[in-house]
């Protein structure tokens, strides 16, 4: 059996030495991939060294996260294609994250206003690039999901490239998403108990083209919720997820991991 954490963060775990470990760890509970997703230029190059050392195991992305959007966004925006360049190598398997975030912005009301106008920019920006190259997208979306759909919309990616990751919207939404031919991908939010929405919203969707993820550190499934996350954790995931699909871990697995390798190309 094998699963694909389709989006965690690992940067911690690279600085402290801990990523042999839970590289282990994730075998060990049948995560073989997954997809280190990354914020800012901090951890793009430390994720393709990874990438690299660890060919059998992780993969990468490169984007920069609306919470990591400030004044100097541009220049970090334009290191993103160089990624791509024949020569660089590995290459990222997807641009991202990148989108809007509602959640994290300054208290007062004109900061907050400028800051969410930056965001859209840089957000406008990297779509723009995601086109030029032609690869996936990866989504964050927090209390901004008309405007992160009317923007994709404008943008003239190709909606099968998209995945809103973290979905944590309801049926409504993934409805439009399918509709377009993108898709949501799922946390451990699945396990929670107060999570009914979106676990109607992980149904609406389907097996078709469901893909799960830890984003760790944060979101730990039941039975860990509150501790760190990692990959491994993924497992308690997939499990819960099966049974809401009334399939055996098996099958879900091998449904899921196809999906993720389709969308991401590897
Ligand atoms: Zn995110
Ligand atoms: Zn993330």
């Amino acid at each position: 059996m094998t699963l694909v954490d389709t989006h965690t963060h690992l940067d911690a775990a690279a600085r402290s030495g801990g990523l042999p470990g839970l590289v282990g760890r994730a075998r060990e509970a049948g995560v073989h991939w997954m997809v280190a997703v990354g914020t800012a230029p901090d951890d793009w190059g430390l994720y393709r060294d990874i990438s690299r050392d660890h060919g059998d195991a992780i993969r990468y992305t490169v984007g920069l996260h609306p919470c990591s959007v400030e004044g100097g966004w541009q220049a970090a925006v334009d290191q993103i294609a160089g990624f791509w360049r024949p020569g660089s190598s590995p290459v990222p398997v997807a641009l991202g994250e990148c989108g809007l975030d509602r959640f994290h912005l300054p208290k007062d009301p004109e900061g907050a206003a400028a800051v969410f106008e930056l965001q859209k920019a840089a957000f406008r920006a990297q779509l723009s690039i995601a086109r030029s190259i032609g690869c996936p997208v990866v989504i964050h979306s927090r209390g901004a999901f008309r405007e992160c759909v009317d923007m994709i919309d404008e943008s003239g990616v190709l909606w099968p490239k998209i995945v809103f990751h973290c979905f944590s919207e309801g049926e409504t939404e993934i409805r439009e998403l399918a509709g377009k031919g993108g898709r949501g991908s799922f946390t451990g939010i699945l396990t929670y108990k107060n999570a009914d929405s979106v676990r109607a919203a992980a149904l609406a969707q389907g097996m078709e083209r469901l893909m799960i993820e830890t984003d760790a550190p944060f979101l730990s499934p039941v039975p860990h919720r509150g501790k760190t996350n990692e990959p491994a954790y993924l497992r308690h995931t997939a499990e819960y997820a099966a049974g809401l699909f009334g399939l055996t871990l098996e099958a879900f697995a091998a449904e899921t991991t196809a999906n993720a390798r389709a969308f991401y190309g590897f």
